[in-house]
């Protein structure tokens, strides 16, 4: 599933490959992806020049002379840019430029294109009710947006909500970086573990974001993220040592979902 570091590639890539084009058709294979009905989505988008691409948590977002192009890859995706004689075989939405190149997305389980007009943003749910992007933020917000939260800091940096972009693959090394078990109470964290965790996300994702993502997603053209599972510290290393003391690595169940620590690096401490 692709989370910020692959998000923020694909956003990069769309920027630069499709500022200047413009729409001229659009095939829609899936309307169930969309927010508004066929008609409403090709009538706001043929024409439309693609101005920029940008970010926001898992949503890139498109924007054009007509308004905004979102999209959300849900569980992951593929978005390609290819012409109609590379088209793969799957794909979910196309759309075609005047020059004939093409944009296809294809979703692996479900995912959403929308279509928002010009001045319709702050009033797309999905996107208006995400937290600030988790790259955007400098110590001094983060500092201030934790300060006085009751709740466990993974659930925390998963709330995007609260902060946008962090999701189940990158916390894991994330968590172990900053020596914080999963279910540590953000509340009992002292301001040095709040700078180090800030410090931590950094560097739990901007590797990955250098090398155009992880392994496991492509970029536009179809080449693979750079980033590697060598990379990757302690997340779905189960039974093998930590990198830094040697103590096997366990998997364990924090609420709904699994994590990845280092007991010895990661204690829960009895009082907290
Ligand atoms: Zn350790």
């Amino acid at each position: 599933m692709p989370e910020v570091p692959e998000i923020a590639s694909r956003a990069r890539e769309l920027n630069i490959a499709l500022a200047g084009k413009t729409i001229s058709a659009v095939e829609i294979l899936q309307p169930k992806c969309l927010n508004v009905s066929i008609e409403e989505f090709t009538a706001g988008l043929i024409g439309a020049v693609i101005e920029n691409a940008a970010y926001h948590g898992k949503w890139i977002q498109i924007h054009t002379t007509q308004g905004w192009l979102l999209v959300n890859l849900g569980m992951g995706g593929e978005i390609l840019l290819v012409t109609r004689a590379t088209m793969p075989e799957k794909h979910t939405i196309v759309f075609e430029f005047s020059d004939a190149s093409c944009l296809s997305i294809s979703f692996w389980w479900f995912g959403h294109v929308h279509y928002v007009p010009e001045e319709g943003l702050q009033a797309h749910a999905p996107t208006a009710k995400l937290g600030p992007n988790v790259l955007d933020l400098s110590v001094e917000d983060f500092r201030r947006i934790v300060a006085g939260q009751r709740t466990a800091v993974k659930n925390y940096l998963l709330d995007q909500s609260r902060i946008a972009g962090i999701g189940n693959a990158y916390i894991h090394d994330i968590l172990f970086m900053a020596r914080i078990h999963p279910l540590r109470r953000l509340e009992s964290l002292s301001p040095a573990e709040v700078d180090g965790l800030y410090q931590a996300i950094q560097d739990g994702l901007r590797p990955s974001l250098a090398k155009n993502g992880a392994f496991y997603e492509k970029d536009i053209y179809g080449q693979k993220g750079g980033f590697g599972m060598d990379e990757i510290l302690i997340g779905y290393r189960e039974n093998q040592p930590c990198p830094r003391c040697q103590t096997p690595i366990i998997k364990i169940k924090t609420g709904s979902t699994s994590s990845f620590i280092c007991p010895s690096c990661q204690a829960f401490p009895a009082v907290v």
